[in-house]
């Protein structure tokens, strides 16, 4: 189980040869989506050189609109995975089907279940048959007991790689487009002994606001961020207004330099 009564030491999950708990933060950052061989490989190379040491892009994307960008799927994940082994950077997908667990660890070194899977019990079940690290973010809106059980249907199936992700929740505010909640990030650590990270690019939904919330996730005791990096937001498909471009992004990670895990 989750709880800290079970275990007291923090868990350690290995995502490539980066390991995500126990002390040191670390910085994960890609597209939004997969959209194309040059974005992907561009945007691999601008967050390696800063200094992250993950790579994120989505494949197979669940739009809240059936009108948008749905990601190139499998193509995607071929061009993620050469785009990951050039650079050396381990690479995360969303999973939206218990069907493709097989058909993803081709490709990506972790799964990420989505704010909208939170709660596909059988998603979680299936990534929990298997071994591979799984990045669970929180449903928008999930309560914090909600997703440290949703966090237990992966671990009681016998999937202890399990990496909670804060990633803002909906409330009345409207300036931002969600509401991050760092409470949970302090109140998690004190009760679970699994990683928490943050997104502050789908919590705030603002290129600006990035770098600011990645500095309090340090502060509030996550073990890192995802964040979302496009060599050109501009021309993103998906999700371009959170985007950090390199300038933005390089700046984000000389501030958060003292506290980062080194690449
Ligand atoms: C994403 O990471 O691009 C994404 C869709 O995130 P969330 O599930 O948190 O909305
Ligand atoms: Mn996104």
């Amino acid at each position: 189980q989750v709880s800290r009564e079970m275990q007291s030491h923090d868990t350690q999950v290995k995502f490539g040869d980066v390991t995500i708990g126990g002390g040191s933060f670390a910085v994960i950052a890609g597209p939004c989506a997969i959209e194309n061989r040059d974005q992907i490989f561009k945007s691999a190379e601008i967050v390696k050189k800063h200094g992250a040491v993950g790579l994120r892009g989505g494949a197979f994307k669940p739009r809240t609109s059936p009108y948008s960008f749905q990601g190139l799927e499998e193509e995607g994940l071929k061009l993620m995975q050469e785009a990951s082994k050039e650079y050396g950077l381990p690479c995360v997908t969303e999973i939206v089907d218990p069907a493709h667990v097989e058909l993803l660890e081709k490709y990506v070194d972790a799964f990420q279940v989505g704010a909208r899977n939170m709660q596909n019990f059988k998603l979680l079940k299936a990534v929990g048959q298997s071994q591979t690290p799984t990045l669970l973010k929180r449903g928008m809106s999930a309560t914090i007991e909600e997703l440290l059980l949703a966090a237990e249907y992966i671990y009681n199936e016998g999937n202890h790689n399990v990496v909670i992700c804060e990633r803002g929740i909906r409330t009345f505010e409207r300036a931002t487009r969600n509401t991050l909640d760092l409470n949970a990030v302090a109140y998690i650590k004190t009760k679970s002994h699994l990683p928490v990270i943050v997104d502050p690019s789908h919590g705030t939904g603002i290129r600006e606001l990035v770098a600011p919330m990645a500095k309090a996730a340090v502060a509030c005791g996550a073990d890192g961020v995802i964040v979302e990096a496009h060599y050109d937001p501009q021309v993103a498909l998906s999700d371009g207004a959170q985007s950090l471009d390199e300038a933005s992004f390089a700046k984000m990670m000389r501030e958060l330099t003292p506290f980062v895990q080194a690449a």
